[in-house]
């Protein structure tokens, strides 16, 4: 296809896309944990190797520390207990590196909690599950938490990267739920997903694969809003 025809094609859809970005509702995170004990809030890789240090650190990311950071307190004031941090920590030869460079080693800081969410005085009662793909079920503990919670009802889902791993764990919520007729509201809060950028020239300077973080950003939390996830503006 002529990259200028599809550009051209694509303008109508792109505004209405971003209009639609600009009008995300906001939702009370009050009424939303009216009962607290089925909601679960889902954090994915609010890491150190994703916000702060490392090659794949993103001051774009970093910017969710807060939002997510206060949801968590909010919701914990709101008597929610299921607090779960799914989290990169890969081997020294992990298969991934073959697609991204090395990044979240286990055992070094960047496979770590950010200090933020570390220094939570309900950190150590959250239940951190570790992953070794962009994908918070294969090979990892969360199946198993998924059983073991069937009184969850609501899932708010934040973490980075909008288009990489919390579009995986959003859908791998919803896409459970609705094979197994599970009425759930799965929720993704905007301003609690980010992820990174990687400029066109940058990319082929370092040999790397080019990221329009705003686009791709916009993109996938409306392919989550058409797969039944409910984006939100931000809990407020
Ligand atoms: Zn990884």
């Amino acid at each position: 296809m002529n990259a200028n025809d599809m550009i051209r094609q694509s303008e109508p859809f792109l505004r209405y896309v971003a209009e639609w970005e600009d009008k995300l509702p906001v939702l009370s995170l009050a009424e939303l944990c009216a009962e607290p004990g089925r909601v679960a809030i889902v954090s994915v890789d609010v890491i150190n190797g994703f916000c702060i240090s490392g090659p794949l650190a993103s001051p774009r990311i970093q910017g969710i520390i807060a939002p997510v950071v206060d949801v968590f307190q909010r919701a914990h004031a709101a008597g929610v207990r299921r607090l779960v941090l799914i989290q990169d920590t890969h081997e020294p030869d992990a298969v991934e590196f073959g697609q991204f460079p090395h990044h979240a080693v286990r055992g070094t800081p960047e496979a770590e909690a950010v200090p933020e969410i570390q220094a939570l005085p309900f950190y150590r009662a959250m239940t951190t599950i570790t992953k070794n793909s962009i994908h918070p079920a294969q090979n990892t503990r969360f199946g198993e938490w998924l059983q073991t919670h069937p009184e969850v009802e609501t899932f708010i889902c934040v973490g980075d990267c909008t288009d990489l791993c919390t579009y995986q764990l959003a859908m791998h919520l919803r896409l459970r739920a609705n094979a197994h007729q599970l009425r759930q509201r799965i929720i993704v809060p905007a301003n609690c997903a980010q992820t990174f950028d990687l400029p066109v020239p940058a990319a082929q300077q370092l040999g790397a694969v080019p990221h329009a973080g705003d686009l791709l950003h916009l993109i996938f939390l409306y392919s989550l809003k058409l797969n039944g996830v409910e984006v939100v503006r931000a809990l407020e």
